[in-house]
Parts: structure tokens; sequence; C-alpha cells
């Protein structure tokens, strides 16, 4: 007997407890039966129409989505705009969606400290504690050996996918680094933290020109992080393995598939 939708749900529960999103998130079941079976689950950063169409190719019962797609109230799900089309699709073919947001970073093994642990980190703690302290959004750790700047951004496109855009820096390319703060996703609000202000380097994406431009300025009075950024979707992406790993554990007889297609929205780069 194939596993039901709501029984994939208890272990999504289990796994990323709602209790851990942040208070504007929406993760859990956007669409689906909860009594229908579920034999195989695809795993992507975006729900978008490529990895919607991936799953409904692969005939997965269950999308799981890093990033929801309704996160905000919507009055029409229309088909004339994207997001009812995707959820019209879905619903047609029977392909259930759930998101596993804010509440996916913040676990043992969450955005965040996925990145934190490809990248070599020891003495790994979260940048922001939760509830239960050894749990929280960030980590900040340590390499076993001091690098450079230019080598750990070097090292970091080697762990990451490919983008567009790669691994931009702000810092010396030979600077010494050693304490690595990082952050999946948009960690911009993160840049003043203690944790992050006493880190070597702070790995995060989507910094933009004004917090990444003050921060740097600050640094240069009363010290604070190089910065590296990268990707959203990259950042985010090498938690799916993570995930699929999880929920396999959780159900054997599940086929749990993690989508590679590359939803980062940037094509291509012209570089001056
Ligand atoms: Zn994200």
């Amino acid at each position: 007997m194939p596993a039901t939708l709501a029984e994939l749900l208890t272990t999504v529960d289990r796994l990323w407890p709602p209790t851990g999103a942040e208070s504007w998130d929406a993760p859990g079941l956007v669409t689906g039966d909860p009594d229908a079976p579920v034999r195989r689950v695809l795993f992507a950063v975006d729900a978008v129409a490529a990895t919607v169409d991936e799953a409904i190719e692969a005939r997965a019962d269950l999308l799981i989505a890093h990033h929801p797609l309704l996160l905000r109230g919507v009055t029409s799900i229309a088909e004339d705009r994207y997001k009812g089309a995707l959820l019209a699709r879905m619903i047609r073919a029977g392909c259930a969606l759930v998101a596993a947001h804010t509440n996916a970073d913040v676990v043992e093994q969450g955005t965040s400290a996925v990145l934190a642990a490809r990248l070599g980190l020891t003495d790994v703690r979260p940048i922001v504690p939760g509830v239960d302290p050894a749990l929280g959004l960030g980590r900040v750790g340590r390499l076993v050996e001091p690098t450079t700047l230019g080598r750990l951004a070097r090292a970091l496109a080697e762990i990451l996918p490919a983008t567009a855009t790669g691994v931009r820096a702000a810092g010396g390319f030979d600077d010494a680094v050693q304490t690595v703060a990082v952050c999946g996703g948009a960690g911009d609000s993160l840049l003043g933290d203690p944790a992050v202000r006493g880190a070597d380097v702070y790995i995060t994406a989507d910094l933009r020109h004004h917090p990444a431009s003050e921060a740097r300025e600050q640094a240069l009075l009363g010290g604070g992080p190089a910065l590296l950024d990268v990707s959203h979707w990259a950042s985010e992406w090498l938690w799916l393995d993570a995930a699929a790993a999880e929920l396999r554990t959780a159900h054997p007889d599940l086929e749990v598939l993690v989508s590679d297609l590359r939803t980062d929205p940037w094509d291509f780069q012209v570089v001056q």
C-alpha cells in the first residue's frame, strides 16, 4: 500500500516543523487531496513551469518546493496568470504541491546547515538561535585550515551548481579567512548580526548595493566580514539532496527525485 498524501504531510511536518517558519511565511500543502496515494515525489527549489512540467512528466504525485507558490493572498487562480496556470496543470495531473520554506531553513539539516557542511565548517552553530539553541537561521563555523577569500570563492563555485552570475566577492582576493558565516537564500537581514560581524566572511545570496556597501563601509571602521554573494537558487539547491534523503529514510518505498533544472532567473551575464 503506498503512503497517502496525509501520511507524507505528517512526515513533512516532523522533518520541517511548521512552528519553525517565520510569521510571514506560508509553508505546507498548497494543492492536493490528502487521501490520494503518493508513490513518487519530486523536490525542487521553485514551483515554476519547468519544474511543474518535470513533475508531471515524471508522473510524480507530489512536488515539494522550497519556495511557496502562494505566499501572499490571491483572489483568483485563473489560468491567464502563471500561478493559476501552474495550479490548474497540477490539479488536472493529480500532482500535489507542498512548500517547505523557512521551516526547512532552521532545522538540523536545513539550507544553511547543508551549505556549511559542504564547505567543511566545524564548530557550527546558528547565526540566530531558535528555541533549541542548536537550531535556527544561518550557520557560522570555522574552516579547519585558514584559506584566502579567493580560494574560498573558487571552492564555493565548485560546490554550487552552475549559474550565470557565479560567485561575487567583496574583499581582497588574498585576504585570509577562517571563520565563515553562511545563510542560504536572501540573507541581508543578518548583515548586522554580531555572529556575522565577527566572521571573516559572510556567504549569502541576493545582496543589493546598499546593504552590501554599508556592511563593507562599516567593516572599514569597526571590522566586519568580506562578502560572497551567490545565486539564491544555487545556495538552496544543495538542500534538496539532504531533504530527499530524509524523506527516503522515512518512506523507503517512496521514489524520491531531485530536480536539477536551473530555476535561477538569470540566463547569462556579460562580463566587462
Ligand atoms: Zn529562498
